[in-house]
């Protein structure tokens, strides 16, 4: 049988597992979604004037064909 202060110990140390593998976890969602957000932010949209299609293309591309009907379309602008 484990006396009160084992138990505590262990209640400790499971408590602060959870919490390292949440914080853990969080990290490494919270840096992936920056990734993830920063690759978006780098895109630019296109709308084909042909088939209404929207779409998206790497910073830089001026002038990119529709993935649907092979239009080429240049960039919108904002
Ligand atoms: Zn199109």
């Amino acid at each position: 049988m484990a006396t009160p202060l084992e138990f505590n110990i262990d209640v400790a140390l499971y408590g602060l597992l959870v919490l390292g593998l949440f914080g853990f976890l969080w990290l490494y969602y919270d840096r992936r979604d920056r990734a993830f957000y920063d690759t978006e932010r780098r895109k630019i949209t296109f709308h084909c004037i042909r088939c209404d299609h929207l779409y998206t293309e790497k910073v830089g591309t001026e002038i990119a064909p529709c993935p649907k009907c092979a239009h080429p379309n240049t960039r919108l602008k904002f």
